[in-house]
């Protein structure tokens, strides 16, 4: 943002974080109290919420949360994607209730008729016609990369520069220089050189995976449908079925991620846009927040791994290195079987989507009357906006677009106003219990921001 005042902008999140810190005071103490965990908090990576201390949770329900000091806030943040079905949903709360109260039974090492109802819905909404649960979306990845190794005898993975699929160690790559993956800034102590694991080719350039898939050894390229831990970088027409042409030309297996491109629709990116993968996976948001995750394969890749098994020589069914105790656990089951019946329904997204559409028009028109060079992009329900004047193509694009001031200073600025943003982004998600006027709060609170950082003054 080249005219952008440095200096405003620095005094406003000055006072953007005076207020916070005295408004939260009970938030404050007990962060303070946090002695004998890892930085404070129960995750390290809380202590990216702005503020210098995260809030600190009372209760949550829909689409509102409030905190220990007494505030509520309308959410967009819904916990990055987890909680997309709305905070503790009423149905998967009774499902989940009576599966641990008046049923019984959490975790058993026993199926529930709960899991081919949740197969089948899974089926219909994504296509593949094979499921495996998980309960983490990092979980189903991991687990899937190995089976993708398996069913092609191929030792490496393909992923985009910037993408971001749970702590799966393949993953954490950009290209170097020479082509070769190397690891992305900040990645924490990877176990080998990347290179010996992943490929890394350029979002939106398929060149640049036809030239990595080239040397014949990738089991499988990995993606999301659009990048979206980067802000969201969509497909440019053509991309994804590049992808589809290329890995099949190749060998390698099409491993499609949807865990937040789920808020394309129903039935995520994959119908919305006839896209076919291989393998499939997803997580967070169907549990409802109950940690849920699963990964769907084709009939073609079931015979693949198969076919090895049979040979003897990899063990899928017990230490092998893929399952976990408590993967496809009745409760996670019952509540992602509610979850999808009954709140993430093919209705509930029509209305998100609407609300969707409807972000995306009051940021815009924000961005437009204060002519700021930024842009908005959507994907679904998904909105997000970058402090940069046109879309990114690639991840490297986005990633330059990304301002440690702006960043938190306009999550702040929200946050102190009433409204939640994902932390890590500026990101807003719709839920089920989303409205039309939460939506509105977000563009009149975004509009006063702007506001205030050019100098316009109406302020808040
Ligand atoms: N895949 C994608 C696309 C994600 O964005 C994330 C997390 N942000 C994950 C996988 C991992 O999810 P989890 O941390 O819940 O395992």
């Amino acid at each position: 943002m080249p005219d952008l005042d440095r200096s405003r902008l620095t005094e406003l999140l000055a006072v953007e974080q005076a207020a916070y810190t005295k408004g939260h005071p009970r938030s404050r103490e007990l962060f303070e109290e946090g002695t004998n965990l890892f930085g404070k908090v129960p995750m390290t990576w809380m202590n990216k919420w702005s503020g210098g201390f995260p809030l600190y949770l009372d209760h949550a329900r829909g689409n509102r949360i409030s905190d220990v000091d007494g505030h509520t806030y309308v959410d967009f943040a819904l916990g990055d994607t987890g909680a997309m079905a709305g905070h503790s949903p009423r149905a998967t709360v009774e499902a989940v209730a009576r599966r641990m109260g008046d049923l019984g039974g959490i975790t058993t090492m026993l199926p529930t008729a709960d899991a081919q109802w949740v197969g089948a819905e899974l089926t219909r909404r994504f296509g593949m016609p094979l499921w495996s649960f998980t309960l983490s979306a990092t979980d189903a990845n991991r687990w899937a990369v190995r089976l993708a190794r398996l069913a092609t005898g191929r030792p490496k993975i393909l992923v985009f520069a910037y993408c971001y699929h749970g702590s799966v160690d393949e993953t954490f790559a950009v290209p170097g220089v020479d082509g070769k993956a190397e690891s992305r800034p900040g990645n924490v102590a990877p176990p080998v050189p990347l290179d010996l694991t992943t490929r890394a080719a350029t979002w939106n350039d398929l060149a640049s995976v036809e030239r990595e898939l080239a040397h014949g050894d990738v089991a499988a390229i990995l993606t999301e449908p659009a990048l979206t831990n980067i802000g969201i970088v969509l497909p440019e027409p053509g991309f994804m079925e590049g992808l589809r042409e290329l890995a099949t030309r190749y060998g390698a297996l099409l491993m499609i991620d949807e865990t937040h491109t789920f808020s394309a629709g129903w039935g995520g990116a994959t119908h919305a846009w006839g896209l076919e993968p291989d393998i499939f996976v997803i997580g967070k948001s169907i549990g409802g927040g109950i940690p849920s995750g699963a990964y769907g394969i084709t009939e073609a890749v079931a015979a693949a791994i198969t076919g090895h098994t049979d040979a003897g020589d990899a063990d899928i069914i017990d230490v092998g290195g893929v399952g976990g105790t408590l993967a496809g656990n009745a409760l996670s089951l019952a509540a992602m079987r509610t979850t999808l019946g009954e709140v993430m329904t093919d209705d509930a997204f029509e209305r998100m989507i609407a609300l969707g559409e409807r972000f995306e028009v009051g940021v815009r028109g924000v961005i437009e009357s204060r002519s700021v060079p930024w842009h908005v992009v959507r994907l679904g329900c998904r909105v997000e906006y970058l402090f940069r004047p046109d879309r990114a193509r690639t991840g490297s694009e986005a990633a330059a677009g990304q301002d440690d001031e702006l960043d938190p200073l306009i999550h702040l600025y929200l946050l102190n106003r009433g409204v939640l943003m994902t932390p890590f982004h500026n990101m807003a998600l719709m839920s089920p219990a989303t409205t039309a006027e939460d939506v509105d709060r977000h563009t009149e609170v975004f509009g006063q921001a702007v506001d205030e950082l050019i100098g316009r003054g109406s302020g808040g």
